[in-house]
């Protein structure tokens, strides 16, 4: 089968098109062939080798992706041919302490898809039927590869974690980040309160299109907590949405309310932070971290997303001709590139796909998209 296969550790020059054996279904596993495989910011720290995702060369790397089921192994069970499904990207084994009580984000052998098996970037991929998941006939599977890892994670979050409720008000930094956008949108169907925090003015309206009801654009991302503590007459947010790190973690704990909660899911500019500990115990703040998501979670959001109540933005962003560098690179090696007012651009590789497939570095959750058939 063609592949975007990825020979050595190193920049998107290293990723190539290239042909990999197609597996076969064993057991319980399901062979599916990919109709749009989604790009997620992982892919990249895989493609450079970051010690966190060790994988052999040569590797087949993506989480999100959907298709249509080719085959099934013998003990597969509720899935069969021709069904039409997303991939849930992450697994679990099903049997450990932490899978028995519903925390299979914590299962022991936890990983996630495409970061130590073949992944998405493939006409096909092999997966156990607990990794697959049915998609509503009208529902198109450019959509359906575009939420999974951002959404999933952005959902375990804010309700898995932090519990964000009705009438809240939550914080989201790093506004214009593929998680930060799905974040925005969850907290709009929670009917909280957004408040979002971003250093690109281009991007403003479009993330007050996405759902926040205020948008504060801070270069350097200093300083915000005086515009939070403004724009909620004083008492601070109930929830802060964290997945920068260093660059904002200062200012998200300053703007916490009493009882605020601070949840994180990454370290995007660093891993290590300050924290005035007098803000932790005076105001009765809570810090959460949040990996993934589980089971239960994705399918409560997927049945929301395919329910329209949740609607990710169309798969493929990218600044557009100009602001991405690789766009002529990615035109010269699709096959039809959908171009939305030079604000969305949506790439249909095809299975003729034979350029070198690059990831612009800045690529965020959901910004383009391959399709194979
Ligand atoms: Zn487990």
């Amino acid at each position: 089968m063609k592949a975007a296969v990825l020979y050595e550790h190193g920049g998107p020059d290293k990723l190539q098109m290239g042909e990999v054996p197609t597996p076969q279904p064993h057991k319980n596993e399901v062979l599916v062939r990919l109709a749009v495989a989604g790009i997620n910011h992982v892919d990249i720290w895989v493609r450079k080798g970051l010690p966190a995702y060790p994988v052999t060369l040569p590797h087949v790397m993506g989480a999100d992706g959907a298709g249509v089921v080719e085959a099934v192994g013998p003990e597969a069970e509720g899935v069969t041919e021709g069904d039409r499904v997303v991939i849930i990207p992450g697994l679990s084994c099903g049997s450990c302490a932490y899978c028995l009580r519903g925390q299979d984000n914590q299962c022991d052998t936890f990983e996630i898809m495409g970061t130590k098996r073949h992944g998405t970037y493939a006409e096909y991929i092999l997966v156990p039927d607990q990794n697959v998941f049915s998609i509503p006939d009208n529902f198109s599977f450019e959509k359906a590869a575009a939420f999974p890892l951002a959404y999933w994670t952005a959902w375990h979050m804010l309700l898995g974690r932090a519990k964000l409720a009705p009438k809240e008000k939550v914080l989201v930094v790093g506004a214009s980040a593929g998680v930060a956008i799905a974040a925005i949108q969850i907290g709009k169907w929670r009917d909280a309160k957004v408040l979002a925090v971003t250093t690109s003015p281009n991007k403003a309206d479009k993330i007050k299109k996405m759902g926040a009801n205020e948008v504060f654009v801070q270069e350097g991302g200093k300083g915000f907590s005086k515009w939070v503590l403004k724009a909620t007459s004083g008492s601070g947010v109930d929830v802060a949405f964290e997945h920068v790190g260093p660059a904002t973690w200062e200012e998200s704990v300053k703007s916490l309310g009493r009882y605020g909660r601070l949840v994180t899911c990454g370290a995007t500019s660093g891993p290590d932070v300050k924290m005035d500990l007098r803000y932790l115990f005076s105001r009765d703040l809570a810090l959460f971290g949040a990996k993934m998501g589980t089971q239960k979670e994705f399918q409560e959001l997927a049945a929301l997303v395919f329910d329209g109540k949740i609607d990710p933005p169309p798969q493929g962003k990218c600044p557009g001709p100009q602001g991405c560098p690789e766009y002529e690179k990615w035109k010269a090696a699709a096959t039809k590139v959908i171009d939305l007012d030079h604000d969305v651009v949506l790439l249909r590789g095809g299975a003729r796909l034979e350029a070198e497939v690059d990831v612009p570095e800045d690529l965020e959750a959901g910004q383009v998209g391959l399709q194979f058939i």
